[in-house]
């Protein structure tokens, strides 16, 4: 606990704070609040841990469990694991609470590299139940993965999906399930899992919905200009690089199409306020493409705002012009503004006041 700037600890027994270590002379200030401890409710301990790849998995698993305890996480959720690292560290005290579910089980190959028990489909409801009973409750299935061609196949039948879950179920387990494409979204919630993990589906349904819906319906969407599965990186699994690397430009063009439709829609319909609103959103999501820049001046030129618009004109053309603001200065911008068809909306933003 924080009190004028003084840390001090809080006892707390069976939900009640039952003493406080005072500063002397200072009577407890009972008023404020009291933040219990996170929860993360899907980290791989010992994947991207601060420890770096090489070191062994416990090493690796405590390196990240010692970020989270430091934010305030007491209790951390891991669905899968490529080793048995945090189920050790169950067993410590001082350490956040760690509700594994053993290691990742996938068909030959269907995973990244080296990350995976591999099993077949024959082994895969014996395996799942296994997992369960070692890591005390999950088991993980990979549902999916990148194939060949740059798209997201489903691995298992439903009749085997299904009897891994039955069987996990039986000894009071749950089955946590990785899931990206819609058709293996549909094929794990027929089997009766418990937890879709990623399903990335929603995110596909944004991107078609970018790609082919209407504008009015996209421009809205609360991730509409975020970067497909930021700060994601794939180092040893250079296909899904690529393929995550190509989703992302798709992302961005058409994100940018949409928003440059939706604000020229915008302006031709009096809406002026959205019409600066996503202008300005194109700005920053990309300001060094060609019509962005102009596109937010003529927002704000229309819509009454000439000193934002002077201000977004000035900055589009500073690169090409000196800085000192002579006469010369002034013929050269326009010069510059016309070669972006601006000339006349530039004459008339830029003369000396
Ligand atoms: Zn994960």
């Amino acid at each position: 606990m924080i009190e004028d700037d003084h840390e001090r600890d809080l006892v707390i027994a069976d939900g009640v704070i039952a003493d406080a270590y005072p500063i002397p002379g200072v009577e407890p200030d009972a008023a404020g609040w009291v933040l219990p401890g996170l929860a993360d409710v899907h980290n791989h301990l010992s994947l991207a841990s601060p420890a770096g790849d090489h070191e062994d998995p416990d090493v690796r698993a405590r390196a990240s469990a010692s970020v989270e305890l430091a934010l305030g996480v007491l209790a951390i959720r891991e669905p899968g694991s490529p080793d048995d690292a945090s189920t050790r560290l169950g067993d410590e005290d001082g350490w956040p609470r760690v509700i594994t579910a053993g290691r990742f089980l996938a068909p030959p190959g269907g995973y990244f590299p080296g990350l995976a028990r591999e099993v077949t489909a024959a082994g895969l409801p014996s395996a799942a139940e296994q997992e369960a009973r070692r890591s005390g409750g999950w088991a993980k299935i990979i549902g999916d993965h990148l194939g060949p061609g740059g798209r997201f196949t489903a691995h298992w039948p439903a009749d085997v999906l299904a009897a891994a879950a039955e069987r996990v179920h039986a000894i009071g387990g749950r089955v946590a399930i990785h899931v990206t494409c819609p058709e293996a979204v549909d094929a794990a919630v027929a089997a009766g899992v418990d937890s879709i993990e990623h399903g990335w589906a929603d995110l596909a349904f944004d991107v078609d919905l970018l790609i082919t819906g209407r504008w009015q319906d996209a421009v809205e969407l609360p991730t509409l200009g975020g970067e497909l599965l930021e700060g994601l990186q794939f180092p040893h699994s250079p296909a899904y690089e690529v393929w995550l690397l190509g989703e992302r430009r798709r992302l961005a063009a058409a994100t940018e199409a949409l928003l440059h439709e939706a604000a020229l829609s915008a302006m031709s319909t009096g809406s002026l306020a959205d019409a600066v609103r996503w202008a300005n959103r194109l700005v920053c999501l990309n300001p060094r493409a060609d019509g962005h820049q102009e596109l937010l001046v003529r927002a704000y030129a229309i819509s009454g705002d000439r000193a934002a618009a002077r201000r977004q004109l000035e900055s589009l053309l500073a690169g090409d012009l000196p800085a000192a603001r002579t006469p010369a200065w002034h013929n050269e911008a326009l010069a510059t503004a016309q070669r972006s068809g601006m000339r006349s909306l530039a004459r008339d933003l830029l003369q000396p006041a």
